[in-house]
């Protein structure tokens, strides 16, 4: 007998964050390693943020906040849909949650009853289908190959419906492939899933401001299906805010509801500081000078990075459109051996750059595919040149 429920031995660690674990232990025995494995933005949070959280301390939020957030905040996020997206929200429907990581959980415990089946386009980032075992649901994958830039046709996802479907959940721009869908591409999907009443769509859009190819699409401009879309977002990426753990939903009432009632239960309303700072980023438009030089590094560290991996033989690429990673097939090694150490698959080529040349990378199975590995090139310039130039060494040994 085990002493663990079956709930907890059945899920997998975070394989972005084991990797992030595996980077730092080895860097406190001393070695020098560059962590191109974690999500996150390396700059500082802006002054401004700081300031107002500096602020909430000194008057004293320091209560219990709302369970969905404060009210301010809730009515911040709906004037930034309607000013970013187009989009007009209640502050009912808002909830905010400890990072976008738990307002997807919310939503995901909220719909999902055992044996339900939840469409998730693939690849796609690790915790979807985590999440979707602690529901007990089924994930349904749809893959998409790196020949069609990782994006899924609407016929893969109507010959994936079934009566079981209960949702889908897709990022876009996405991690793990920079991917961004277009508009035309997401009204295609959405006319899909018009067709078939029950099944919801979790839109996770929390790469929003990152993205190189222009506006932001939101599957939940097309008014036909609006009210089955979860628009899911925070502060995390776009203002390098990832330690303050604010997040956020955009949901039919109904959902809104459910997700406030479900958080009441587990952890009551986010950090009341975090979401002042999170109150500050979201009222100022963005495109502060802060905002707009980090967008301006993800796009040249973006085009310096496919430059680079390019001259390194058997990676083959795509160019993402957004976000901060980047995803390449490395099936051209596998089966090859540095005289040493074997490298089968995306597992072994991972850690034996990590172990050979201390650059800690992701496999690509954590994200659905195996022949690929992800590269967060959320670092500086100089780190990742120095990054390119071990592995092609260290690549350059595997015959
Ligand atoms: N969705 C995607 C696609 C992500 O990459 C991440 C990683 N941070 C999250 C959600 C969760 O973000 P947060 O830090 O707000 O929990
Ligand atoms: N989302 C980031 C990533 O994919 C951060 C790590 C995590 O939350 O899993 O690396």
């Amino acid at each position: 007998m085990t002493t663990l429920a079956n709930r907890i031995n059945n899920l997998a660690e975070s394989e972005t964050l084991a990797m992030s674990r595996k980077s730092r232990e080895l860097r406190a025995e001393g070695h020098d390693v560059i962590n191109l494995s974690l999500g996150e933005p390396d700059f500082n949070t802006p002054d401004y943020i700081k300031n107002a959280a500096k602020e909430a301390i000194d008057q004293n939020f320091t209560f219990y906040p709302p369970v969905p957030g404060f009210e301010d905040l809730r009515k911040a996020v709906c004037a930034k849909l309607k000013r970013d997206n187009f989009l007009t929200y209640e502050p009912s429907q808002i909830v905010v949650s400890t990072g976008a990581k738990q307002s997807i959980a919310n939503v995901v415990l909220c719909l999902v009853n055992p044996g339900d089946e939840v469409l998730i386009p693939s690849p796609y980032w690790v915790s979807y289908k985590e999440i979707i075992k602690v529901a007990e649901g089924n994930a349904v994958f749809i893959p998409a190959r790196i020949e069609t830039e990782f994006k899924v046709k609407p016929e893969q996802i109507e010959a994936a419906i079934s009566p079981k479907t209960k949702l889908m959940i897709f990022s876009s721009p996405c991690n793990p492939t920079g991917s961004v869908y277009s508009k035309d591409e997401l009204e295609g999907i959405a006319k899909v899933l018009v067709k078939h009443p029950g099944i919801f769509i979790i839109a996770d859009e929390i790469y929003e401001h990152i993205n190189f190819v222009g506006k932001h699409e939101s599957i939940a401009q097309f008014d036909f299906i609006r009210d089955r879309v979860i628009i899911v977002n925070g502060v995390s990426k776009a203002f390098a805010m990832t330690g303050w753990r604010i997040g956020y939903i955009a949901a039919p009432l109904e959902i809104a509801k459910a997700c406030d009632k479900l958080q009441g239960q587990f952890t009551s309303g986010a950090c009341s500081i975090a979401q002042k700072a999170a109150l500050m980023a979201e009222i100022t438009p963005p495109d502060t000078i802060e905002i707009r030089e980090m967008q301006k590094a993800f796009r040249e560290r973006r085009d310096l990075m496919l430059k680079m991996l390019a001259e390194i033989p058997g990676m083959i690429l795509n160019k993402p459109e957004g976000a901060f990673y980047i995803f390449p097939d490395i099936s051209y090694y596998f089966g090859k051996t540095d005289g040493t150490v074997p490298v089968n698959n995306a597992n072994d080529l991972c850690m034996y750059l990590l172990n050979k040349v201390f650059v800690a990378l992701v496999p690509g199975d954590a994200f659905g595919d195996p022949n690929c590995i992800r590269f967060s090139y959320a670092t500086s310039r100089d780190k990742l040149i120095e990054a390119v130039r071990r592995i092609k060494e260290a690549l350059g040994q595997l015959k």
